[in-house]
């Protein structure tokens, strides 16, 4: 009974969540960029406590993420990347001004991060694991040097596990809001983890310690999303 409850609970979440699911796990091959949609929080802002604190969340997702999404659409409004779905828009972002690249990198970009953190406590699916141990030698190796991309990226930017088109996993950073669909990017890829390092994502609570920040980041990793990102893929 309680399993029935649970089927038709997961499946109803589906049905509702098409596009949300859509965009993150695997970008959307043909919603048009106009026609993205602000996406809901998958958890409280105080989900992730203590590694990253409320008010840190509530700023980070209802300011800084909203604004990235608002001025996007604002940007592409009437031009013809409006008709591009975010992925076609991302393999050709050197020909969009600074403002659809910015903040096109940072609407898709925090929907990603959202997803791949969780409160509750999960492991890389087998596959995944295999795939980390065969390219990084093992999990802690391939912690250490996406932990060390993160930390060492200068300024505002994030850190990424990518899995690039010759099948082969490896860890790289970018700056502002740029991703590894894009471009403009050396290492292009599909992102599978990504962890933001734009001081505005942990200063209230690590203030200038954003080594510590990164390292309390694996207690909330969602290693569901990323073994899903990497299996469906
Ligand atoms: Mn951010």
């Amino acid at each position: 009974m309680k399993q029935t409850f649970f089927i038709a609970l997961v499946g109803l979440l589906l049905i509702v969540s098409p596009s949300w699911a859509g965009v993150t796990n695997n970008p959307n091959p043909v919603q048009k960029a106009i026609d993205s949609v602000f996406p809901e929080l998958p958890y409280a802002y105080n989900a992730l406590e203590p590694t990253i604190d409320a008010k840190t969340m509530e700023i980070h997702y209802s300011k800084h993420h909203k604004a990235y999404y608002n001025n996007f659409l604002a940007a592409i409004k009437g031009t013809p990347a409006a008709e591009l779905d975010l992925k076609s828009l991302f393999a050709e972002i050197s020909k969009q001004p600074a403002l659809v690249r910015n903040n096109g990198g940072g609407y898709y970009n925090h929907m990603l991060f959202w997803e791949n953190m969780s409160p509750t406590k999960t492991t890389p699916s087998a596959a995944l694991k295999a795939a980390i141990e065969k390219d990084f030698v093992s999990v802690d190796k391939f912690k250490e040097e996406f932990a060390n991309a993160a930390k060492k990226q200068f300024g505002s930017g994030w850190a990424w596990l990518v899995l690039g088109k010759d099948g082969k996993l490896f860890v790289s950073s970018t700056p502002n809001q740029d991703n590894p669909l894009m471009d403009v990017v050396e290492k292009k890829g599909t992102p599978l983890l990504c962890i933001d390092v734009w001081e505005h994502a942990y200063y209230l609570k690590y203030q200038n310690l954003r080594a510590d920040y990164v390292d309390n980041f694996w207690n909330v990793v969602n290693w569901d999303t990323v073994s899903k990102r990497f299996e469906t893929k």
